[in-house]
């Protein structure tokens, strides 16, 4: 098997799933009840707290846990609309954002907010000073992902910060989903954050919100108190426990990672330009681990398909033939219809071996030939 999609999600580390599986058995108790069990359970989860907030460079009771990215992206969005409708109705945001963002900011349209997105330059950047222009009295939020999950460009999110610090009523989202444990990230101009374990070696299920404390939100889930006000529930401890060491795994591994996926990209690009008829949506802003093509003649499904039959697994997002479901963010990156109608997405991690890559270029390229005769005798 190879697998390349590391990016929708990745096989859990086995000392991550050895740390749930000890709290599981051996802490039953909840953190919050007062007796011997909850005690030891909360001393456990203040512990797991307080290593996840450092390793995220935050304060503990900033850690908002959800049970994944499309939670916390709904509790920041809905959060921060709800709290401040009375200040403003105007949101902004770019043609990058995954579905957990774009679908919550469509449900706030139909509530009234509006909805306004920001160009990107040619280079894939946001275009600061579009940026500037859309800021209105009546804007509330911007939300804008570190790492877009499709093409992969890293947004310059701490100058985008910056500028927003002469705009105090905005708060300024960032989904980080795609970003923790690949690339260094900087939260110090940032008021939300969201993120998911299962990203990072951790475990389907778990993710959190970091929200600054300068500022309120309302929470999507009324209750008892969990770890925060902001989202009840008991916490799930061994979830908690089993984030705060894969986070801590995959940022140690980092650094380590970094050159090895280098490498293995310019590897697969280099491969992927000898292939006629291939657009390779990637430039110098994308992150390594990320590689997004165009097949421009072949229908992505088919490819992805008939490479399952192989056991190599990649990613597409269109059902192409639909012109509803173009790539958005290939559009906005600049695309062709076509080329946002065919893209692919591969993604790389630390543990894709030289091996794997060569294998999968020359998969490829016999499946990509094949469908492309075929498609030229019909
Ligand atoms: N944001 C981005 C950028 C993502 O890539 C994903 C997962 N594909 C999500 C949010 C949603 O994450 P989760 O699966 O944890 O809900």
């Amino acid at each position: 098997m190879i697998y390349l999609d590391y990016s929708a999600t990745t096989p859990v580390n086995a000392e991550v799933l050895e740390a749930y599986q000890q709290v599981c058995k051996n802490y039953s108790g909840n953190p919050n009840s007062l007796h011997q069990l909850g005690i030891e359970a909360n001393a456990l989860m203040t512990k797991a707290l307080n290593q996840t907030a450092t390793l995220l460079n935050v304060d503990p009771t900033e850690i908002i846990y959800t049970s994944g990215a499309t939670e916390a992206n709904n509790l920041a969005l809905k959060g921060v609309a709800n709290y401040y409708k009375a200040r403003g109705n105007h949101i902004i945001t770019t043609k990058l954002e995954h579905a957990s963002v774009q679908e919550p900011l469509k449900y706030l349209q139909k509530q009234g907010f509006k909805i306004s997105y920001v160009k990107l330059l040619k280079n894939g950047l946001v275009d600061l000073n579009h940026l500037r222009s859309l800021i209105t009295k009546e804007t509330i939020l911007v939300s804008i992902c570190y790492v877009d999950s499709e093409i992969g460009l890293k947004q310059p999110i701490t100058k985008i910060g910056e500028l927003l610090t002469a705009y105090p009523q905005v708060i300024f989202h960032v989904d980080g989903t795609q970003a923790v444990g690949k690339i260094e990230i900087d939260l110090s101009q940032v008021a939300l954050f969201s993120f998911s374990a299962h990203k990072f070696f951790g475990l389907k299920g778990i993710g959190g919100l970091i929200k600054k404390r300068t500022f309120a939100l309302e929470p999507l889930l009324h209750g008892g108190k969990s770890n925060t006000i902001y989202r009840a529930g008991t916490p799930a401890l061994p979830l908690i426990v089993s984030l705060a060491k894969a986070l801590r795994l995959s940022l140690e591994g980092m650094v380590k990672d970094w050159e090895n996926i280098r490498v293995l990209n310019q590897k697969l690009i280099k491969g992927l330009t000898k292939i006629e008829g291939i657009t390779i949506n990637h430039n110098q802003n994308c992150i390594p681990h990320i590689i997004n093509i165009s097949l421009n003649e072949v229908q992505p499904a088919t490819l992805i398909r008939s490479l399952s039959e192989d056991k190599i697994y990649i990613a597409t997002k269109s059902a192409c033939t639909n012109p509803n479901l173009l790539s958005e963010p290939l559009l906005a990156f600049g695309r062709t219809e076509k080329e946002a109608a065919t893209s692919i997405r591969i993604s790389i991690a630390g543990i894709t071996t030289v091996t794997e890559i060569e294998q999968f270029l020359k998969y490829f390229k016999k499946r990509y030939q094949e469908l492309n005769f075929k498609k030229r005798e019909t």
